[in-house]
């Protein structure tokens, strides 16, 4: 048994439909730009060239139904809502034919980011941690299941900011399909069970502030529903 000298951190995790049992979290990969109408209303062309990839800590993990507190250092601070995948089983080198079989379940989520600091991050060719990988970024509804929900290519997407919608789109029109994304991250990474990929955020990002009820979902995965504070 190792011993610590401080007291280790508890160990990050997401609500699970239909048991009190919870998901443990490794890590938090995103895909960026991963639908054609969010990365042209970023001002760059949707491409299949590649995609790419950034990180929120584990602990970054806020369940459903929970009050956000507005982050500091930000006047500028988006929603993204995204279809989440939860790797259930480790590997790497993992082929796209053989990519479901890694999936533990899948969920929704939001990727909030202080879309001002980001922004500044991509003008001065800095990272993006201070954009997104912030305290309480990564607010995510229990996890489904692929035992019992399948493995979701297609269904709506969508976001409301105090019941006006503002993302609409369909999980089918992601750039990168999920196969694709475990595929090619676990060619750079070995991904284990306790990752979670959120696959990216269709159009319609925008500000949020304090007192906003952010509700989001895909079809057959549930709600995300939270309040800035
Ligand atoms: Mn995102």
């Amino acid at each position: 048994m190792t011993a610590y000298v401080l007291t280790p951190p508890p160990v990050a995790s997401v609500a699970v439909v239909g048991t009190d049992a919870r998901f443990p979290i490794r890590r938090i990969l995103c895909v960026g730009r991963n639908y054609e109408a969010h990365a042209r209303e970023m001002g760059k062309d949707p491409t299949r060239d590649k995609p790419f990839f950034f990180m929120k800590p584990a602990d970054a993990i806020v369940d459903t139904g929970s009050n956000v507190p507005y982050p500091p250092e930000t006047k500028n601070l988006h929603y993204e809502i995204e279809l989440v995948v939860a790797i259930g089983t480790g590997g790497a080198d993992i082929s796209e034919e053989d990519a479901l079989n890694h999936v533990w379940g899948y969920g929704v989520g939001i990727d909030l980011t202080r879309r001002d600091l980001q922004n500044a991050a991509k003008d001065a060719g800095r990272p993006w941690e201070w954009g997104k990988a912030f305290d309480k970024s990564a607010p995510i509804a229990p996890l489904h299941p692929a035992s019992a929900v399948g493995h979701p290519a297609k269904g709506r997407i969508w976001l409301s900011v105090n019941g006006t919608v503002k993302q609409d789109q369909d999980i089918a029109d992601l750039i990168w399909s999920v196969p694709e994304i475990i595929a090619i991250a676990s060619r750079s990474m070995r991904l284990e069970a306790g990752d979670i990929i959120m696959t990216g955020t269709p159009s319609g990002v925008g500000p949020i502030v304090a007192g906003d009820k952010v509700v989001g979902g895909v079809d057959g995965l549930g709600e995300i529903s939270i309040t800035m504070v």
